[in-house]
């Protein structure tokens, strides 16, 4: 083993909101990561969902270091011309017309509420303020963010919480309807929860939203900052419904690994946004347009998408033969295309397992109902999803209970 290049001193200066791994990267390339010890590591967490097209796409870093040379940041009180170019992208791929960008997840989803209280406001029915948002749900860490979560683990010790958020029962179309009402400004839905457990809304729950926002005056949110950008197979997770959002919230993948995050909304919603009532200093700033350009040059790449949705039939195939193998650890899969979830039985430790996995160099991420997390690069080959199940072989192998030997 070689020498680390940092040491990981006990009295970091950084604060502890993570429990972190005592591992750091140095490189990547593709699916692969290489510790700061020479180790290298399979990537099936991505960031968390951010790195799309896997680390050092050539693409990618042709874009970004091209840009890097001529211009990085200039506001927004001039003209950005990679946003000019980017908006048309997004307006033009979802269908809807307006593009608002920022830095992340939790300020698209933020931005995504304001626009459709202030969407209402502009309509004459300013009483119209509360977002329906599911159980489970996960929307990002900012004051009104955490108040469109129900779960404690986000929001305890950080009241008081924000008003004007409601929760409704996951996929329960009945429970909707029945919280829908003249005060509602929008439904704000995950099509599949990603923090949540990879779980998927159930077939048809996503229509339902939509006829019934239409028929009490609300709008319709789709927060696609995990499930979007090619994750689901799809670009947008949404597509396979044929519904049409109001408003889109994209962040995580949408540059690749660059900070972006990014609200598409109709011509009818947008509008309500005038000068002045929102803003973001490094919103969409030259850098992170060439990479958001660069990521959606390639998605749109003819057979693209195609190809990631038979290489994650792929990976569906070998998770059922998983399951199958390990019954008795094993209670459910979840979600779809490159966004999967292992739902383990309570028996199972699940941070154990993930300690495990990287320990043999495989890299997931835990998520809610004990349920371990499968986000790789989009770009995996057959191979490296082959090694990556072996791997998970090997690990819920030396966990099993008996009966599972
Ligand atoms: C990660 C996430 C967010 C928050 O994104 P940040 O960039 O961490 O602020 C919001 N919504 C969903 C669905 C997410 O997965």
């Amino acid at each position: 083993m070689n020498q680390k290049a940092v040491d990981y001193a006990a009295d970091s200066a950084v604060m502890q909101t993570y429990g972190r791994a005592e591992i750091g990267f140095l490189r990547g390339e593709g699916c692969w990561l290489e510790s700061d010890s020479g180790e290298k590591y399979l990537d099936c967490a991505s960031g968390i969902a951010v790195n799309t097209l896997g680390h050092s796409h050539p693409h990618l870093v042709a874009a970004l270091t091209e840009q890097a040379g001529k211009l990085w940041h200039t506001s927004n009180l001039y003209r950005i011309p990679g946003q000019e170019i980017v908006a048309k992208m997004l307006a033009s791929l979802s269908g809807l017309d307006q593009v608002f960008f920022c830095n992340s997840g939790a300020e698209a989803t933020e931005a995504a509420v304001k626009i459709a209280r202030r969407a209402a406001y502009e309509k004459g029915e300013p009483e119209r303020m509360t977002i329906l948002c599911a159980t489970g749900a996960f929307h990002g860490r900012t004051l009104g963010m955490l108040a469109a979560t129900d779960r404690p683990v986000f929001r305890t010790g950080f009241g008081p919480m924000p008003a004007g958020f409601d929760h409704v029962s996951f996929g329960n179309l009945n429970a909707l309807r029945a919280a829908l009402g003249p005060l509602v400004a929008a439904v704000m839905v995950e099509s599949v929860q990603g923090e949540g457990g990879a779980k998927q809304v159930p077939d048809g729950y996503l229509a339902g939203v939509r006829e019934a926002a239409d028929e009490f005056g609300a709008l319709v949110i789709a927060d696609e900052v995990q499930a979007g950008i090619g994750r689901t197979g799809r670009l947008f997770s949404y597509e396979d419904t044929g519904i049409k959002p109001d408003i889109v919230a994209l962040a995580k993948g949408l540059a690749g690994g660059f900070p972006i995050g990014a609200v598409i909304a109709s011509k009818a919603v947008g509008a309500a946004m005038t000068p002045g009532t929102h803003g973001s200093t490094f919103g969409g700033n030259p850098l992170a347009m060439a990479a958001a350009k660069a990521v959606l040059e390639i998605l749109g790449e003819d057979g693209f998408l195609a190809d990631v949705r038979e290489r994650a039939a792929y990976l569906d195939t070998a998770l059922h033969q998983l399951q199958t193998q390990f019954p008795a650890m094993i209670e459910a899969l979840s979600g779809r295309g490159f966004l999967r979830g292992i739902r383990l039985h309570d028996s199972v430790d699940l941070p154990a397992l993930v300690n495990r996995l990287r320990d043999d160099h495989l890299l997931t991420v835990p998520a809610a109902d004990n349920t371990l997390r499968l986000l790789p690069p989009l770009t995996i080959h057959r191979d490296e999803i082959d090694l990556a199940i072996t791997k998970l072989v090997t690990a819920l192998t030396a966990m099993a209970p008996r009966d599972d030997q």
